[in-house]
């Protein structure tokens, strides 16, 4: 695999959905990656990212930026509240929105500076115990408050559970986007983004699809 035959993956399942090309942006999702791989992908001339990891996004991206000024780089990793201010000082957009207390965090930061990163609202569709996320039933009043913060919200991210078909997971984001007014679906990652953009992503997440096999033993 690789960038150049996952974004002609991407294009095909838009125009096979009936979506406009470029209507679905491919996150590469570089975290844990050797930096040779990223470089790779941003020299075939990528410029939208992914990390999971507020401190090793904060140690690579600054020298890359300098270098790639157009680039743009997504937070789609859990938020510890601590992390916030550097984290609104690093992505142009964070996927993890998941709790009362880092909205109000976000948006005491968003005052203070007179600017947020766009914001996905993640949303717990399995409603696993372990795994974050605002449940189901909470979303719509979860998205007035933060709205009414004036956070900027533009959309709904979900990890489906694993070894389950996630396309009722995808098709229930989108519903509870489209109720809400949001445009933004953050959905889908390497093994089936194709689905999650025939289910309307507007967002996709891809990691090892693109970069490879993650090791964290090297990190
Ligand atoms: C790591 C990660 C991805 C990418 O996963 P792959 O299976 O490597 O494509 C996507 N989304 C989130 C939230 C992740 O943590």
């Amino acid at each position: 695999m690789g960038l150049s035959e996952i974004a002609a993956r991407v294009a095909a399942a838009e125009a096979a959905a009936g979506r406009a090309p470029g209507s679905v942006k491919l996150i590469a999702v570089s975290k844990v990656q050797p930096s040779e791989r990223v470089e790779a992908v941003l020299r075939a001339g990528h410029r939208l990212f992914g990390e999971n990891y507020v401190q090793e996004a904060a140690g690579k991206w600054p020298a890359w930026r300098a270098e790639f000024p157009e680039v743009a780089v997504h937070m789609i990793g859990p938020l510890q509240t601590n992390k916030a201010k550097l984290a609104v000082e690093l992505f142009e957009a964070i996927h993890t929105l998941d709790r009362p207390s880092l909205a109000v965090k976000l948006a005491s930061l968003a005052q203070a500076r007179g600017a947020s990163p766009e914001l996905f609202v993640q949303v717990n569709t399995g409603a696993e115990p372990q795994k974050a996320g605002v449940l189901p039933a909470e979303v719509d009043g979860f998205v007035a408050e933060a709205r009414a913060k004036d956070l900027p919200v533009v959309g709904l991210m979900c990890i489906p559970p694993e070894g389950e078909d996630a396309g009722p997971h995808f098709a229930m984001l989108a519903e509870m986007a489209a109720r809400n007014g949001l445009a933004g679906l953050s959905m889908g990652m390497s093994s089936d983004f194709e689905a999650a953009i025939a289910a309307g992503a507007t967002h996709v997440r891809v990691g090892s699809a693109i970069f490879g096999a993650r090791d964290y033993g090297a990190r």
